[in-house]
């Protein structure tokens, strides 16, 4: 699924706003998440743990990975939760998000994405 599409067309930060998606900001690519549309199939979070992880607090860190990464794993989205916008710039990673190792996901965890 291409999640850099939203309602046919390519994403817009206003459009995505307006559709209650919350921004993630990173340095190559913003990613935009809809806690509502989720159904908690973890794509994300197997495919991309530095990136994705509901352990912290940013849960969504773009900058964790090479934007064609993120990208990527955006795509997984079934249900299209996840959608995504890329800057022009060339992709570099830089990382300032930290991982911790917990691996167990909770409802609490769940609960919690929107922040
Ligand atoms: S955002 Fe998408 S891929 Fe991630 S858990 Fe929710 S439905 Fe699954």
């Amino acid at each position: 699924m291409d999640n850099s599409l939203f309602e046919g067309k390519k994403a817009t930060h206003e459009a995505l706003t307006k559709a209650d998606y919350k921004r993630y900001e990173g340095e190559y690519i913003d990613v935009y998440f809809k806690l509502e549309d989720c159904i908690h199939v973890a794509k994300c979070l197997i495919n991309l743990p530095e990136v994705f992880n509901v352990k912290r607090r940013p849960w969504v860190c773009p900058a964790n990975a090479s934007a064609e990464d993120v990208a990527k794993t955006c795509d997984l989205c079934p249900v299209g939760a996840l959608k995504y916008i890329m800057h022009d710039d060339i992709q570099e990673l830089d990382k300032h998000c930290e991982s911790p190792d917990e691996k167990i996901i909770t409802a609490e965890d769940w609960k919690n994405l929107n922040s």
